[in-house]
């Protein structure tokens, strides 16, 4: 298994710990006004998580706006105008990459000659099954998230070089967050029988995590952007539930609920909870932040997959 490294050793004295939880507002929808240069570096990212993370290494220097709104899933996303004008208007514009946005071509032809960083630059990418492509999402992954957290990092300070103590400073504190989550979520998976570790969901987006954690993981379709629900797909998911006697399957807050009822209710398997993979929760859902996001998903496979 991997560990997570912290790549951010400090000079600074933890006297200086400057924390940046729900510094800037989140809108809905990516309609906040432009701040102007005395507000500091204004971000622009591709959808709500990354957000988060970003919002944390930023602290009080900027502020963040993200694009794809929440519920709305970022691979087939339809941006409107005012999407090309809020990347447009940004300093930096932060993607996942990987190949999630399928859209970032047609914003970034629209928009302007804001510079575009991926920021899952350097994690290992997993494959799509049967498929040389990559699977994007890599985030839901902690054991990723340091990249995440180093790219921001290293672009922002690149921006604004007088905010370098501070952007790392925060970056220390997010990532001590973060390897507390991973040590956690370890813990939690301790236990589930290890013949019931398999993750079935609508859209195979936890290979990453399956990968760190020690879940087999099964999707009625492999990656949103391809063709969702099936009777082929759906009767694919019920033999393996069947056969492998696998207690719980899960939904997602961004997919369409319909196809796991199909296949729940053709294979006697209990629905056991949603969980967060392409979007944070909205206000009030306690999932708001990357960290609550991981820590509801870890909590509801245990629960779901724990049998007595
Ligand atoms: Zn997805």
């Amino acid at each position: 298994m991997k560990k997570i490294v912290s790549t951010f050793m400090l000079s600074l004295s933890t006297a200086l710990f400057l924390t940046a939880c729900g510094g800037n507002a989140n809108n809905e929808n990516g309609n906040q006004d432009n701040a102007s240069a005395e507000d500091g570096i204004y971000v622009t990212a591709s959808f709500s998580v990354l957000a988060d993370m970003i919002e944390h290494v930023l602290g009080d220097r900027g502020t963040v706006d993200y694009i794809v709104p929440i519920g709305e899933e970022p691979h087939e996303y339809e941006p409107v105008p005012n999407d090309f004008r809020n990347v447009n208007d940004a300093d930096v514009f932060y993607v996942n990459g990987l190949g999630l946005e399928e859209w970032l071509e047609r914003v970034v032809d629209n928009a302007s000659d804001t510079e575009v960083v991926s920021l899952s630059d350097g994690v290992e990418a997993i494959p799509l099954v049967g498929e040389d492509e990559a699977d994007p999402h890599a985030w839901l992954s902690p054991k990723n998230a340091p990249y995440y957290v180093e790219n921001i990092v290293e672009d922002l300070i690149e921006r604004d070089p007088e905010g370098e103590e501070e952007y790392r400073a925060n970056a220390e504190a997010f990532l001590a967050e973060i390897e507390e989550l991973d040590a956690w979520i370890e813990e939690q998976v301790d236990n589930i029988d290890e013949a019931h570790r398999t993750i079935v969901i609508s859209e195979n987006a936890f290979k990453y995590f399956g990968e760190d954690y020690g879940f087999a993981t099964e999707g009625i379709w492999e990656i949103n952007s391809h063709e969702e629900g099936t009777s082929g797909q759906i009767n694919r998911v019920i033999d393996i539930l069947r056969e492998e006697g696998i207690p719980a399957v899960f939904v997602e807050t961004t997919v369409d609920k319909r196809y796991m009822e199909t296949v729940s209710e053709n294979s006697d398997v209990e629905i056991a909870g949603e969980v967060y993979t392409d979007a944070v929760g909205t206000e009030g859902s306690g999932a708001e932040t990357y960290i609550e996001m991981m820590r509801h998903n870890a909590e509801t496979f245990v629960d779901g997959l724990t049998t007595e």
